[in-house]
């Protein structure tokens, strides 16, 4: 059981170096869609990893804009923070999910109550193969430290910028900020 354990995760090493070197090379098709198309997908795609923890999703897409993108990066990109959300909580605690719209771009927030990040991590954790030091050691939650370099990957393909803001012990929120459809 533990040799496939191990499999698992040499696996997920390779999707993910595969996937960043194909980001980095690459242009995205581009098709239109709503961000409650990616959204609901991402959403749909961890409810059973939120429910192992007694997490509850709340979603609020205050409208339904239309963006240019790529949907299955796109929805990757979701599954990627709401992972981390995930993994980086107490059971039994909430994690929002929020889309905004402005004149020109669309914002689409993750907000945890979890663990939160040190400040001195903060500049960091876009950089690929980067884990703060407690999430290697104490709880021995699993990972390689790629998934924000992908996210980041993904989101500048799409013209746009992440942020992340976060305090220890309270929670983090990450944004994404992308062009709506012209
Ligand atoms: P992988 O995503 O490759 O499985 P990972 O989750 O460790 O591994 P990233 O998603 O790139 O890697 O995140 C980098 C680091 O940033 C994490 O190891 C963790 O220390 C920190 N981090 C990311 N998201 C959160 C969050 N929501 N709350 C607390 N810490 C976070
Ligand atoms: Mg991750």
């Amino acid at each position: 059981a533990s040799n496939i354990e191990e499999l698992e995760k040499l696996t997920n090493l390779s999707d993910g170096l595969l996937r960043l070197a194909r980001l980095e090379n690459g242009k995205l098709p581009l098709t239109e869609l709503k961000i409650s198309q990616i959204i609901d997908e991402a959403v749909g795609r961890v409810s059973g990893q939120a429910e192992q923890k007694n997490i509850l999703l709340n979603t609020a897409i205050s409208k339904d804009t239309e963006i240019m993108g790529d949907k299955s990066s796109l929805v990757e990109l979701m599954v990627i923070l709401l992972d981390n959300a995930i993994k980086y909580s107490d059971k039994k605690t909430e994690i929002s999910i929020k889309a905004t719209t402005d004149k020109k771009t669309v914002t689409i927030s993750v907000k945890d109550k979890g663990k939160g990040i040190a400040p001195a991590d903060l500049p960091h954790v876009f950089e690929r193969f980067y884990r703060a030091d407690s999430s290697r050691t104490k709880q021995q939650i699993n990972g390689y430290g790629l998934g924000l370099a992908i996210a980041e990957n993904i989101t500048k393909l799409h013209n746009g910028t992440i942020t992340v803001q976060s305090s220890q012990n309270k929670g983090t929120t990450f944004k994404v900020t992308i062009p709506a459809k012209a």
